[in-house]
């Protein structure tokens, strides 16, 4: 396994924060993810770092970094499934889908993830989610140190919720998903019209981690910046895009501090005028 020391994070998040950790470890196996945590020694765990705000200048931990590595996958066309390792990216894993025929990646062309992060926060796009296509996880268990797996119908999953979020001590490992045969060219189509489409709505100039707050029942996020005039509204280096008020851009060197700080008065106002509770969707480390 590749182990590397004072680990410069900044493109491993991207929100492209300049942060650096005391080692990164990035296993090829299930045997270098169980050697990893027979260490006992505090850790944090990175899928793609398309959802994580860095906090901190430097980490004194390590961290395990599932981002193009141990991303495995096998296509079985008796069953129409793909199995494949959680640190596969889902750009990877749709145009594999793609190759082999099969339909229920399409969204995933352009939600920038890791198979295991897309699991953790049931990542997903116009109406669809990635539990949709779940039949099963195969994970390591930290509280036991035993590898076990779980059943679609047994996570739990809501809106950008899942078990694995809400028991943080499992890591996922491999995935099963079960897909559909179809047109290679209507599965093109859908893959390039959607991101035509995110890419007209979406910063794509600066820096970020997608929409920073869940959507609140009854309302848009973007509508309610509009509303409280927050749209360029900036703190240090990060600012809410103007383009699309959900989403909060580093546009000029900005600390993760920066962010929550936008965060925190965003929240603040939300709730005096509209007396709802933002809840964030990104993960502060
Ligand atoms: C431009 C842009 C557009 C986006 N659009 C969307 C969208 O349309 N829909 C959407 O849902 N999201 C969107 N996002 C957010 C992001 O793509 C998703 O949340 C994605 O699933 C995060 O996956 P990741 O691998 O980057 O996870 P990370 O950000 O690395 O981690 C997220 C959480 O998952 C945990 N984790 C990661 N891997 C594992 C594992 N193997 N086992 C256990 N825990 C793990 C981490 O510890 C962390 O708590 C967007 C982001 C960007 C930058």
């Amino acid at each position: 396994m590749k182990v590397l020391t004072d680990f410069d994070l900044t493109n491993y998040n991207s929100y492209r924060i300049k942060a650096k950790c005391k080692r990164a470890y990035f296993p090829e196996t299930e045997e270098d993810v169980i050697s990893f945590y027979k260490k006992e020694e505090p850790f944090v765990l990175l899928g793609s770092g398309h959802n994580v705000i860095l906090s901190k200048d430097y980490y004194d931990t390590n961290f395990l970094v599932f981002n193009g590595n141990f991303q495995d996958s096998i296509v079985n066309s008796s069953t129409d499934e793909i199995v494949a390792e959680s640190g596969i990216t889902m750009l990877n894993l749709s145009e594999l889908a793609l190759e082999n025929g099969l339909s229920g990646l399409e969204i995933f062309y352009d939600i920038p993830s890791s198979l295991g992060g897309a699991v953790v926060m049931n990542a997903g796009a116009s109406g669809e989610e990635i539990k949709d296509v779940l039949v099963k996880v195969r994970y390591l268990d930290l509280d036991d140190m035993i590898i076990k797996e779980i059943y679609k119908e047994d996570m739990g999953f809501e809106y950008r919720n899942s078990f694995f979020q809400r028991n943080t001590n499992k890591v996922i490992l491999k995935v099963w998903l079960k897909l559909q045969l179809m047109e290679k060219s209507i599965i093109k189509e859908k893959m390039e019209t959607i991101k035509e489409q995110r890419w007209a709505k979406q910063p794509k100039d600066y820096p970020n981690a997608g929409s920073v707050f869940k959507r609140p029942k009854g309302y848009y996020v973007g509508a309610i910046m509009d509303e409280l005039g927050l749209k360029g509204f900036a703190i240090g280096g990060a600012k809410i895009s103007e383009k699309h008020g959900g989403f909060i851009i580093n546009y000029n060197a900005a600390k993760g501090q920066d962010i929550i700080d936008i965060i925190v008065e965003v929240k603040k106002r939300v709730m005096e005028r509209f007396n709802v509770d933002l809840e964030i969707e990104q993960r502060i480390i």
